[in-house]
């Protein structure tokens, strides 16, 4: 396969970063072969670098198939802020914006095209049609678990796509996805009937989220005094009922942080409103029900607190994976208390319909459980999802606190007795009414005559749950059966119960007052200058219209102010300014680094960037939609001496098209800018655009001579790109 261009390169140059993460390299490599790939890697992993690197190194269009509007814009924009020529077609556009697309498409000026399933398969074949007759790169099928029956969020119009391998069976599938079990994956390589397929499977621990989980007492106390700790920073509160999410946000309010609330219940309207806000930093907190999350790639979300219990592990591991994408250290807390177990037991209970509720059952005791350990947290997750994981990770309460071990050899003996007496026939819940001589009817008068009856009193309900809870979980006791489990003795329980052997369990969690800020807490950088360059990246991001995030990662600002970088060469440096992003937003943060370098007496610190952020390719410009070989027939005629309008009569395209084939041929070298431009008209253009903006096309047109055209601009800003 002929590149136009390589790999490292491409992610050097366009998205600026110095190497590849995880398998990236080998999923793109297998792309540039032509073969298919299924990738399964955790959110913040960077699935879009594995389809939009080979669709910038490969001929042709790369087709990227997603389920939602929100998600497309937003990569679109993202793509389109480092120089990509990306666009999307969905339902939102008028007919004359899509025509347009169209027309960009059949003259292969567009390397990324972003289309949800229905639109591309489905309506009028018009897409279709156009897509047959230029050539195509890849496909790319984001979120493909919607695929899938199996997975949790199917969606029939995405079955339209087992056409593609029929329709272009020469063109390599990518399909990618944060979240798939074996059936899943099984079905998802099926239905998309790929054969010459490699499974690139990642590892779903995601290191930089801290697990911690707290006994909830007053939550609101609580979640307070969790904000205060959280400096301004962005993040997501989860609510079992929308009424809570509504209170919770006006209480948050009250107390000035700008808080709302997002739950199904409310108009469309406003929840895009919300969201779109969230987006944009300016909702800093949002409080939500699960309703909210799918398809937000905000980047810098820095903590997902759960107020009350979720229902299980997946739900839970999702949300939780919504902080933190950018790779920087974020915190996912939850509160858990009793009462939660209760309500949502409730709820499990699905009317005629057993087998369900077993499982619904099942699925939150394993929650339960997950709340209940002593031991690494992330260690039960991924064990959970099937990953084996060392027991200790250092990042998780439970790994970061040595809990206290506490004597409990007395209470231990009394459950134990009575599990014995009861003849292993009953659950916690009873065996706790035994103990604590409980008055209930439920309780047969036989069992009133026990010796255990009511030795148990001095010590409550909650306690003994957590005693019974920390037997089981340290093996001196076994819980067994569905949906309601039954507590049973084993060889440990025996020992206790018959040669005296002391227990020892973790001491029962305490409230601590102090959370430590865990935000950057690793790296020295420059607090008041991260805050000013914070409101430059939000200036920007209202001027283009785009989320701050999308303009920098809250990654790319921090290294701003660990690095400080003083010129041009510097900055570019940094992980995240690619080409383009240098040239067009590179001085709006010099500056203010350059004026707090001195007024702080501080010096550039570039060289001390690790080595792993070093890139390795800097190369100096690639154009934003790479040559095809549109262009190398435009060279072509230009060498046989035909004019820039003459060529585009010759080949009826538009002189804009050809244009912009010139800027591509002189920011390249291949044509001397002295042979499209008068040296004077040179001299009067980069003066003009030094003055209004090199952005600003119209202003510099505006403030030069009628004879200077948009095309000579066009070409002497291409030739000196500073
Ligand atoms: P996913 O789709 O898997 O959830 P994204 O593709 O959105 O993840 O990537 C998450 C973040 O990581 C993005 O900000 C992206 O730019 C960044 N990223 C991806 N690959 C790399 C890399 N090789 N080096 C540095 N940053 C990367
Ligand atoms: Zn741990």
């Amino acid at each position: 396969m002929n590149l136009i261009a390589q790999p490292e390169q491409v992610l050097s140059s366009v998205f600026g970063y110095p190497a590849f993460r995880h398998n990236q390299q080998a999923i793109i490599e297998q792309l540039l072969q032509g073969k298919d790939a299924v990738v399964l890697m955790p959110t913040g992993g960077g699935k879009s670098l594995c389809y939009q690197v080979p669709a910038l190194c490969l001929p042709g269009v790369a087709i990227v198939v997603s389920p939602l509007i929100a998600l497309m814009k937003d990569q679109v924009n993202a793509l389109q802020l480092s120089g990509v020529a990306a666009a999307f077609v969905n339902s939102t556009q008028s007919a004359q914006e899509q025509a347009q697309i169209f027309q960009q498409l059949q003259q292969q000026q567009i390397k990324l095209l972003y289309v949800s399933p229905e639109r591309l398969m489905g309506e009028d074949g018009y897409l279709m049609k156009v897509l047959s007759q230029i050539p195509i790169s890849l496909f790319a099928i984001d979120e493909a678990h919607c695929i899938s029956a199996w997975g949790h969020d199917f969606r029939p119009e995405y079955r339209t796509l087992q056409q593609l391998k029929k329709l272009f069976p020469t063109t390599p599938v990518i399909a990618l996805t944060a979240t798939a079990d074996a059936i899943t994956r099984k079905d998802i390589i099926l239905q998309l009937g790929l054969t010459d397929y490699t499974l690139f499977e990642n590892s779903f621990n995601r290191p930089n989220i801290r697990y911690t989980v707290k006994p909830k007492s007053a939550i609101k106390t609580q979640l307070v005094a969790f904000l205060q700790q959280q400096e301004e920073e962005s993040g997501i509160i989860y609510c079992l009922s929308r009424n809570s999410t509504e209170q919770l946000a006006a209480e948050l309010c009250d107390i000035g942080i700008p808080a709302a609330a997002y739950h199904a219940g409310l108009d469309k309207n406003i929840r895009d409103e919300r969201q779109d806000k969230f987006l944009r930093d300016e909702i800093k907190v949002m409080v939500a029900t699960i309703a909210f999350g799918m398809g937000i790639h905000k980047s810098n979300v820095r903590f997902v607190v759960h107020a009350d219990l979720p229902k299980n592990i997946e739900g839970y591991y999702q949300e939780t994976g919504r902080a933190g994408r950018d790779g920087l250290p974020a915190e996912a807390l939850l509160f858990y208390g009793g009462g939660d177990v209760m309500k949502l037991k409730n709820f499990a209970q699905i009317e005629n319909n057993p087998e369900q509720t077993a499982i619904l059952l099942k699925k939150l005791n394993q929650m339960v459980q997950f709340c209940e350990t002593t031991a690494c947290r992330r260690k039960f997750l991924l064990q959970y999802f099937g990953e084996t994981a060392p027991g200790y990770c250092g990042n998780c309460d439970n790994c970061l606190q040595q809990r206290e071990m506490k004597e409990y050899t007395v209470p231990a003996q009394k459950v134990l007795s009575t599990v014995y007496r009861l003849q292993e026939s009953f659950g916690s819940n009873y065996v706790i009414d035994i103990l604590r001589g409980s008055q209930q009817e439920k309780i047969k008068p036989t069992h009133r005559q026990l010796s255990v009856y009511g030795i148990g009193k001095e010590i409550a309900k909650p306690e003994w749950q957590y005693i019974i809870q920390q037997l089981v979980q340290w093996g001196y006791l076994q819980s067994a059966g569905n949906p309601y489990p039954i507590l049973q003795l084993n060889e440990k329980s025996k020992a206790v119960l018959f040669q005296g052997e002391a227990v020892y369990l973790p001491a029962p969690l305490q409230e601590t007052k102090v959370y430590e800020p865990v935000i950057y807490q690793s790296l020295a950088y420059e607090k008041d200058l991260l805050a000013e360059l914070k409101q430059i990246r939000n200036r920007l991001a209202r001027q283009e219209n785009v989320p701050p995030y999308l303009i920098f990662s809250d990654s790319t600002l921090l290294d701003l102010c660990t690095y400080l970088p003083i010129t041009r060469e510097d900055i570019s440096k940094i992980a995240g300014f690619g080409t383009f992003k240098t040239e067009k937003y590179g001085s709006h943060f010099l500056h203010p680094i350059q004026d707090y370098c001195i007024s702080n007496r501080l010096a550039t610190r570039i060289n001390q960037l690790p080595e792993r952020k070093i890139k390795r390719n800097p190369i100096p410009v690639i154009s934003a939609a790479p040559k095809s070989d549109t262009r190398k027939v435009s060279f072509e005629l230009y060498k046989e001496g035909l004019s820039l309008e003459e060529i585009a009569e010759r080949r009826h395209l538009s002189i804009a098209t050809i244009e912009q084939h010139f800027c591509d041929f002189v920011s390249r070298q291949l044509i001397p800018i002295q042979q499209l431009v008068a040296e004077t008209k040179q001299q009067q253009i980069r003066t003009a655009a030094n003055q209004v903006g090199r952005l600003r096309l119209k202003a510099i047109k505006d403030a030069l001579p009628d004879n200077i055209s948009y095309g000579e601009i066009k070409l002497t800003l291409a030739a000196f790109p500073n």
